[in-house]
């Protein structure tokens, strides 16, 4: 157990709940909240999203820091961290994004133990299905450097996919053939609302102020140096600011007078009504005339949809028709039974999309000034490294061998992180 402002986190587990239960006392508590914000912290962490709450955490915990706070201008989970389709893995090609991914995959392993807080993460496999020879070549060489970094990565042809996944294996008529694909098993699912809530709840456990409905406006600076930030909720003074601010970093960006390599696109999501259990890994595919469909049932049944960019940079959160119909279409084409389900809720969240396609952790402008951003479309999977790594370089002032080549320096030196080779767009379609 933990105090914070008089009141003490039980930790849960099933000894704790039965000791409630016989002494009669309340052991369901708010899990986080009642912080005010004070006039001054050492560190600022600006963004309650996945990667600002894990960055505060492990500040918080593995570095003894004690004045800590996280300013969100709507609610914890509001923004991506909430939005996402929930898909962890490691499955990349390049090898810095190889280390990086991997750790992260293995803090999955163990997070629910770690926040004390059940995250969901369920090792199911993600899928990546070839419809082609050409498809089949791209993915075993992908297979083939995530094996030489020590990853876990299976290619399957046709028939021993159909065991891996039953639901392919089903003959109904398709338009077209699955040749075989790559798997990693390890890959999977996470319940995103529940790392949101798990991480802020560990944080306020350790002492860090969590500030909703407070949105940072400015940096103060003074001496060639942060010092403080305005906010709706009054100026607080702060030894080291850190963004996490996800879409929204583009605006950071411009109050620093320092213009990032981002761009906010949108993408979307879907859920179905909930159906009988029928999908048990993560589907991802890409049909020639539809772009990419990936596909995974939650444990409430939906089946839970996404695929690519709307195409134009949008900081709202509704989503292109055309893009849910492509989307759905693709999922239909690959799953001919599922062409009955309706379509239950549909939603999207604002990405920051780097040219390179990976993210940049690096300081901006000011020695104190920390960015965590560019997560583009697959910076779920990334929370439990990149907190684990930034607070290292935030309460250091070094930054791990880890996410050394997510330095901003790539963008002057040429020293891109472009998995697709896809070249200088945000948007790869
Ligand atoms: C539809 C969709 C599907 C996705 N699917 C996957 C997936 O399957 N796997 C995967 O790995 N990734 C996926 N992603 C990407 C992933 O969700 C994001 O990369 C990741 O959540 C971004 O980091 P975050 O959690 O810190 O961001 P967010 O949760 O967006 O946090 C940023 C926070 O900063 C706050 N903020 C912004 N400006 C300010 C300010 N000035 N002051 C105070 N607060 C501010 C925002 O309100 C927000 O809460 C998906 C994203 C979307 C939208």
């Amino acid at each position: 157990m933990s105090a914070r402002n008089g009141q003490f986190q039980p930790r849960y587990s099933a000894l704790a709940l039965l000791q409630a239960r016989l002494s009669g006392r309340q052991f369901w508590r708010p899990l986080w909240g009642g912080h005010r914000l004070q006039p001054a912290y050492d560190v600022v962490v600006v963004g309650a999203g996945g990667h600002g709450l894990a960055t505060a955490f492990h500040l918080a915990r593995d570095h003894g820091l004690k004045r800590i706070a996280v300013l969100e201008k709507r609610l914890v989970g509001y923004g991506n961290v909430g939005r996402n389709t929930t898909v962890v893995r490691s499955n990349y090609l390049l090898p810095e994004n190889h280390y990086f991914y991997e750790d992260s995959l293995k803090r999955w392993e163990t997070l629910s133990r770690d926040l004390n807080y059940n995250v969901m993460y369920s090792p199911r496999g993600v899928v990546d299905l070839a419809l082609s020879d050409d498809d089949m070549g791209r993915l075993a060489r992908r297979g083939n450097a995530m094996r030489l970094a020590g990853i876990d990565a299976e290619l399957m042809d046709g028939a021993a996919l159909a065991r891996f996944c039953p639901e392919l294996a089903i003959h109904t008529p398709r338009r077209f053939d699955i040749v075989g694909a790559l798997v990693q098993s390890r890959g999977g699912t996470a319940r995103h609302d529940a790392v949101a809530w798990g991480y802020a709840r560990a944080a306020a456990a350790h002492g860090v102020d969590i500030i909703e409905d407070c949105e940072v406006t400015g940096v103060d600076t003074s001496s060639g140096r942060a010092v403080g930030v305005e906010t709706t909720k009054g100026y607080v003074k702060a030894d080291r600011i850190v963004f996490a601010t996800a879409g929204h970093t583009g605006m950071i960006g411009t109050m620093l007078d320092t213009p990032l390599p981002i761009e906010t696109h949108l993408l979307q999501a879907m859920v179905s009504e909930p159906i009988k259990p029928l999908l048990n890994t993560v589907l991802v595919f890409i049909f020639p005339g539809h772009g990419e469909t990936y596909i995974a049932q939650s444990d409430r049944g939906g089946l839970v949809m996404g695929g690519h960019l709307d195409g134009f940079p949008s900081y709202t959160r509704e989503g292109r028709w055309d893009r849910l119909e492509d989307v759905v279409a693709g999922a239909v084409e690959l799953l001919p039974r599922i062409g009955g389900v309706k379509i239950l809720r549909q939603w999207a969240g604002t990405n920051d999309m780097t040219m390179d396609g990976s993210p940049i952790m690096d300081r901006i402008r000011y020695d104190n000034v920390f960015v965590n951003a560019g997560w583009c479309y697959g910076g779920f999977k990334a929370i439990p490294a990149s907190g684990a790594a930034f607070a290292t370089f935030v309460a250091t002032g070094t930054a791990p061998d880890l996410i050394k080549a997510y330095a901003l320096s790539r963008f002057d030196t040429g020293h891109m992180l472009d998995e697709s080779g896809g070249g200088p767009f945000p948007v790869r379609l």
